[in-house]
């Protein structure tokens, strides 16, 4: 295991399209578990191979939920967003934009079709704090970046220091909320904004 070097911004490496993970085998063991390793390193939620150079479709995500102190992970192989559903605007962060978010439009629910890190097909679907990273991952496996979603770069934010950072509240429509962070600093993904999550 090693934590590797994030490509930012400016790396055209982020700009291309990785390829499908013919065969799980153990270089993509190894490949999962340094970007494993990256990612908690960076106090990421996500991470995809590409954003430390490796052009092949993998993604990493996870985090805890601060209320039931839950570990959620996910590692997927050649992930393909199947149907997306709802849609609210997502602040959010990258490991490869660092010190910045942005409010980008995302889907609220979506449906995956994916192999596992042992090369077994899955087929599920996901909403929430999940569904949000994984959209972000994914995006990074065909070159796109959250900042894409834009208007102009202007509109990123600059990280706020942590003291200054309060948790938000927001409500789901299904009526239940959820502790959030907004963006973190190296953040990979952060959280739906309270204006959103209540718009139709
Ligand atoms: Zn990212």
């Amino acid at each position: 295991m090693a934590v590797r070097p994030i490509l930012t911004l400016e790396d055209p490496r982020l700009r291309k399209k990785s390829i499908r993970v013919k065969r799980v085998d153990a270089s993509i063991q190894g490949l999962i578990e340094d970007m494993l390793e990256t990612m908690r390193e960076g106090d990421g939620q996500g991470l995809a191979a590409p954003q430390i150079g490796v052009l092949l479709r993998v993604i990493v995500a996870e985090y805890v939920d601060e209320d039931t102190e839950d570990l959620h992970q996910m590692i997927l192989v050649n992930p393909e967003i199947t149907t997306r559903e709802g849609s609210w605007m997502a602040d959010e962060g990258c490991l490869s934009v660092p010190g910045y978010w942005g409010t980008v439009p995302r889907a609220e629910r979506i449906a995956v079709r994916a192999k596992d890190r042992h090369g077994k097909e899955l087929r599920f679907k996901s909403d929430g704090r999940m569904a949000h990273i994984l959209q972000h991952e994914i995006d990074h496996l065909d070159g796109v970046l959250y900042v894409d979603y834009l208007k102009s770069l202007d509109d990123l934010q600059k990280v706020e220091s942590a003291t200054k950072r309060r948790r938000r509240r927001w409500r789901t429509r299904d009526g239940s909320d959820d502790m959030v962070e907004p963006a973190e600093p190296n953040g990979e993904v952060v959280e739906p904004s309270a204006t959103q999550a209540t718009s139709g």
